[in-house]
C-alpha cells in the first residue's frame, strides 16, 4: 500500500479520504486540528482518535513530509532551517524575526528554472515541484518551535506559481479556519511574473501579491531575468495594472539593488515610469553577495539617493536590510551549501 502523506490533503480532500476507509467524515476535522492547531508529532498522541483508527493512520499515513537537518541563527536573530525531503533532495526556509511580526520564508520548489543572474537558487537549476505537503511542513515544523508565526512570503527555492496548483492547495490549508487560520492578509505570493498564472491568481485567491522585478526596462531585466524575454516589462504591468487587488492592498515590488548594474538615478527615474497607474509599494533591498553570484552591494549612499528619487514621486519605499548574511540566509544559498558539500 503507497504511503498517504496527510499534509497533502485540503480539508475537503481529507473528508473523502477518511470516508474512502470507512470513518466518518467529521474526523477529517478532527485530524487537521490534530495537525495544524495542536501539531502533533504522532497519531498516538491523538486520544479523541478510537485506537484502530490511530493503528490505521500508523500503518497508512506520514504525517511529516519533512525532516529538519540544520539550523542555523544569525547574529540579528534572523533563523534558517534546512530540511530533507523523502527523495534525498533539500530545500530551506528563513524565519525572520521583525518585531512584531515573524515572517517566515517558504520555498516551493527544488532549486528553480528561471535562472535569475543574482540568485543562488537559480544557479542550481530546477529538480521539481514540491508537493502540498512539502510546503505546508515547512510552516508546521517551524511552528513546533518557535510558537508563532505571523506572516508568510513565498520568497524562498523556486517560482511559487510555476507550482501553481500545489501552492494554491497549500494556500488553502493557510488560510482555513480549521487549519492553519492565517490572515491573507498575511500571505504573500512574490512571483517574477508569469503573466497566466498570475491572472489566476488575482481570480481565485485573495493573498498579497509581491513582483520581483530588479530592473525597470527589458533590455535589463531580460540580462537580469531570462523569463523576461517570454513576459516582458510591458505585459507584466499591464496585468499588474488589471490584477484585481482588493481595497486597500497594493502590489510590492523587489527590487534586489545591484552595484553599478540597476542602482542609478536613471534606473530610479524609469522605475518611477514604469510604475505609473499601479497601486505599487517598493521594496529595496540591498544584495546579500555570494560567491556564486557576480554581482554586489552598492554603496550605503546610492541606496538611500534611490530611495529618495523614489520618494520625492510619492511611491511608497522601504529599503529591506539583507537578514542573516552570517548565515547565508538569502534565498538559496544554504541549500546550495549543502549541495555542494554532498557533491563534495
Ligand atoms: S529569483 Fe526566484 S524566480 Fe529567479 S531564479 Fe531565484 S528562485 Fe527562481
Amino acid at each position: 500500500m503507497q504511503t498517504v502523506f496527510v499534509k497533502n490533503f485540503t480539508l475537503p480532500e481529507l473528508e473523502n479520504w477518511v470516508e474512502s476507509i470507512g470513518e466518518r467524515r467529521f474526523r477529517a476535522r478532527q485530524l487537521f486540528r490534530h495537525i495544524y492547531a495542536r501539531r502533533v508529532r504522532s497519531w498516538q498522541e491523538c486520544s479523541d482518535l478510537s485506537k484502530m483508527f490511530r493503528v490505521q493512520l500508523e500503518f497508512g499515513t506520514q504525517l511529516d513530509a519533512l525532516t529538519l537537518i540544520e539550523k542555523r541563527e544569525a547574529e540579528d536573530g534572523t533563523k534558517k532551517y534546512l530540511f530533507e525531503l523523502h527523495d534525498g533532495h533539500s530545500i530551506e526556509s528563513v524565519l525572520i524575526p521583525d518585531p512584531p511580526r515573524q515572517t517566515l520564508c517558504i520555498s516551493s520548489q527544488v532549486g528553480c528554472a528561471l535562472g535569475c543572474k543574482f540568485c543562488v537558487t537559480g544557479s542550481l537549476g530546477f529538480k521539481r515541484n514540491l508537493s502540498v505537503a512539502e510546503i505546508v511542513d515547512q510552516i508546521c515544523q517551524v511552528q513546533r518551535e518557535h510558537a508563532r508565526i505571523t506572516n508568510l512570503v513565498f520568497m524562498g527555492m523556486g517560482e511559487p506559481l510555476a507550482n501553481y496548483d500545489s501552492v494554491q492547495k497549500a494556500m488553502q490549508i493557510m488560510l482555513d479556519p480549521n487549519g492553519m487560520a492565517f490572515s491573507h492578509r498575511r500571505i504573500t505570493v512574490s512571483t517574477a511574473g508569469l503573466i497566466p498564472q498570475l491572472q489566476r491568481l488575482g481570480k481565485e485567491s485573495p493573498v498579497n501579491l509581491a513582483i520581483s522585478l530588479h530592473a525597470p526596462d527589458d533590455e535589463l531585466r531580460t540580462r537580469l531575468m531570462p523569463i523576461n524575454t517570454k513576459y516582458p516589462l510591458a505585459q507584466l504591468m499591464e496585468a499588474c495594472r488589471e490584477y484585481p487587488l482588493p481595497p486597500r492592498k497594493r502590489i510590492t515590488f523587489e527590487y534586489i539593488l545591484m552595484d553599478g548594474i540597476n542602482d542609478e538615478p536613471t534606473h530610479a527615474r524609469k522605475l518611477i515610469t514604469l510604475l505609473h497607474g499601479v497601486r505599487a509599494k517598493v521594496n529595496l533591498i540591498p544584495l546579500n553577495p555570494h560567491p556564486d553570484i557576480p554581482y554586489f552591494q552598492p554603496p550605503e549612499q546610492r541606496i538611500l539617493d534611490f530611495q529618495e528619487i523614489l520618494q520625492n514621486a510619492r511611491i511608497n519605499t522601504l529599503i529591506r536590510q539583507s537578514r542573516g548574511s552570517d548565515i547565508r540566509a538569502a534565498c538559496g544559498q544554504l541549500a546550495a551549501q549543502y549541495c555542494r558539500t554532498a557533491k563534495a
